[in-house]
């Protein structure tokens, strides 16, 4: 009988990275999806990538991972956002042409050795020994066929026993009309995974020669577009760029919506699953920003080759004729027609509480998941966590420790750390509040510090190495350079500080000096430093970035030394919790239950407190 390293159950944006890091690492990889015209498949937002997600595609561009050089091969437009802010929060954001990027994504996966797609439905789970852990032996499918395989990774996204609903229409579908997956959560709590209900919700799509543009604010994209991945050359992304538009709800919107709230299976209490507070509904917007006027709503296109028009803002599970009202009062959708009614879908996740950090289960191993699937909601996060995956499974059948990614390393350690340490009971979605480093980690230098270990992976070419250790040598050795440059004062250099309504110099100032005032940067202190070097634009933004915010980086590194010495204290994974007096009551079963393996991880589990991180540090102090 044939036998596979790794079999991913799901191709979604987490199937399709967890696939390819396991068959980029040299493991026979087997890949399901339920139709393959799903892969890759974006059901809602057609775009990659905004605050915090920008973040989490550059990493896992430095990691190897495929998500960066997909959208930079078939994006529509690119926005550099919230650049009029600190770096940290500047994000890069691309609209997708979503067709040509699920096209394009299929394709890599059909020409990448080790790797096989197979269209199958995975019905049920094989494992061995007792009844609530063990580990996975394989997978069955809809015709009854049995893969034997080492590890499983279960992406199967918002699938799970999905339905799909809006007004008094409900249809057990998965998202988009693809076949739901109606066997496997069954399968899953058969083993005791415990799964929750959870559900999200889309837009409608409308027919872009039934909108008025003039009436609405055009949007156009950088020039020129900088790109998702670091190995993207910045010039194969010259292309015409489409726009997107601005328009706004009004009164008449929000009134039909209060007279319909009855008729959304949100308010009529048909969906009882929970919904992302981060991603509401154009009716949860009226309800809960009642005093707003308006609500901003962009159009945005699905393609190129096709007239379909995303609205975005304007997710809804209200009926069809209610949708076509609301549509039509925005200012130029007054004629709009309706190509795909908005919906809310409910469906299965799994807690995942459950997993470790290597999102392997806790109960079940060589058993791995990633996605929608723990709980988290956004293409970018679900790609984040197929990729740890799929690099972890195959780092299990290699006999190797897994890959962690710790809060002070990337977006993607803080998305891991965040579902796996503190759970979540709605879909969770990424920001950069939720990053207590995050000035450390922007999405201009995940290469710095990710690439390193893409590369001990072998997800990283040693061509595509070499390149990354020259740019961090250019980066270091002209930092050194400028860090020892004075500037005289001169007529010349105090009439270009006035210019730039910067105070004037009367003495030598240090270059690092003159680069942390606000008005000035590396760049454009350039016709003051006849011996800088020509580097590469992203090497100039690093030594930029690098002096600019030395200070702040400097007091973000020493929390981080903090941070680390916590999550160096380990904790026994056999400590009776029970017996330690001291600890509160609460504290005891949440330690008990999610059995974290460091103090780190204990002071994040919700519920436990300093004081009972005091009284653990003194148990570990008196038990050694
Ligand atoms: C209607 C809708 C609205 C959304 N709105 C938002 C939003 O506003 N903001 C946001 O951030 N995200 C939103 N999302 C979420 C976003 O689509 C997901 O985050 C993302 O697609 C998750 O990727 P994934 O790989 O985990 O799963 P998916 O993309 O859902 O892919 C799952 C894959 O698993 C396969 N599969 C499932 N079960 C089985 C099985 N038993 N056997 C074989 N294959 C199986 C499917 O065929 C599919 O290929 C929305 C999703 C939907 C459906």
């Amino acid at each position: 009988m044939e036998s596979w390293d790794v079999a991913v159950v799901g191709g979604g944006h987490a199937g399709c990275e967890a696939a390819l890091a396991a068959a980029r690492m040299g493991m026979k990889t087997i890949l399901f999806a339920i139709q393959l015209d799903s892969v890759a498949m974006m059901p809602c937002n057609p775009n990659i990538g905004g605050a915090s997600k920008g973040h989490i595609v550059r990493e896992i561009d430095a990691l190897g991972g495929q998500m960066g050089k997909n959208i930079d091969k078939t994006f529509l437009q690119s926005r550099m956002l919230n650049v009029s802010k600190g770096p940290a929060v500047h994000s890069l954001r691309a609209q997708a042409d979503k067709f040509r990027y699920a096209r394009e994504m299929k394709k890599t996966l059909e020409q990448t050795a080790n790797l096989t797609i197979r269209q199958s439905e995975i019905y049920a789970l094989q494992t061995e020994s007792s009844q609530d852990n063990g580990s996975v032996t394989g997978v069955v499918s809809e015709s009854g066929a049995f893969y034997a395989c080492k590890t499983v990774i279960l992406c199967a996204g918002t699938y799970l026993k999905a339905r799909c609903l809006y007004g008094e229409t409900i249809l057990n579908s998965g998202p988009a009309g693809f076949r739901a997956s109606r066997a496997l959560s069954e399968s899953l709590q058969s083993m005791g995974i415990t799964l929750l209900r959870f559900k999200t919700g889309t837009s409608a799509r409308v027919h872009k020669n039934t909108i008025d543009f003039s009436r609405m604010e055009r949007q156009n994209g950088d020039e020129p577009p900088v790109p998702f991945s670091f190995e993207t050359d910045p010039a194969a992304l010259r292309r015409k760029q489409l726009p997107c538009y601005l328009t706004y709800t009004n009164e008449d919107t929000h009134k039909i919506i209060r007279e319909n709230l009855c008729r959304s299976p949100m308010y009529s209490g048909v969906i009882k699953a929970a919904g992302a507070r981060y991603c509401p509904s154009i009716e949860d917007k009226v309800v809960r920003f009642a005093d707003k006027k308006r609500h901003q709503v962009f159009l945005e296109p699905e393609g190129e080759d096709t007239a379909e028009m995303y609205v975005a803002g304007m997710s809804t599970s209200l009926p069809e004729d209610v949708q076509e009202a609301i549509y039509r009062t925005l200012p130029g959708m007054e004629n709009c027609r309706i190509m795909r009614n908005g919906y809310a879908i409910e469906y299965d996740c799994i807690d995942a509480a459950q997993l470790k950090l290597s999102l392997e289960f806790k109960r079940w191993s060589g058993l791995f998941s990633a996605g929608q699937q723990n709980g988290s909601s956004g293409y970018e996060e679900a790609a984040a966590q197929g990729l740890a995956a799929g690099i972890n499974a195959a780092r299990f059948v290699q006999g190797k420790p897994p890959l962690i990614i710790d809060r002070s390393e990337g977006y993607i350690g803080v998305l891991i750390d965040d579902l796996t340490v503190k759970g979540t009971n709605e879909p969770y979605r990424m920001m950069t509040s939720r990053a207590e480093y995050r000035l450390l980690l922007r999405q201009d230098n995940a290469d710095a510090r990710l690439m390193p270990k893409g590369y001990e992976m072998g997800l990283i070419s040693s061509k595509r190495y070499d390149d990354f250790l020259l740019k961090m040598r250019q980066i270091e050795t002209e930092i050194s350079r400028v860090r020892k440059m004075i500037l005289p004062p001169s007529e010349a250099f105090n009439k270009f500080l006035a210019e730039h309504a910067s105070p004037p110099i009367d003495s030598g100032a240090a270059m690092p000096e003159m680069i942390k005032r606000p008005e000035l940067s590396y760049d454009l202190l350039r016709g003051f430093d006849p011996d800088r070097p020509g580097l590469p634009a992203p090497a100039g933004e690093q030594v930029n970035l690098q002096l600019k915010y030395e200070g702040y980086i400097r007091r973000q590194m020493m929390q981080v030394e903090q941070f680390k010495k916590l999550e160096s204290r380990l904790l026994p994974m056999d400590i009776d919790y029970s017996s330690i007096t001291g600890l509160r009551l609460e504290a005891r079963s949440k330690l008990d239950k999610l059995r974290p393996v460091s103090l780190g991880q204990a002071s994040r589990v919700p519920g436990v407190t300093p004081a009972d991180i005091s009284v653990l540090l003194i148990y570990l102090a008196a038990h050694g």
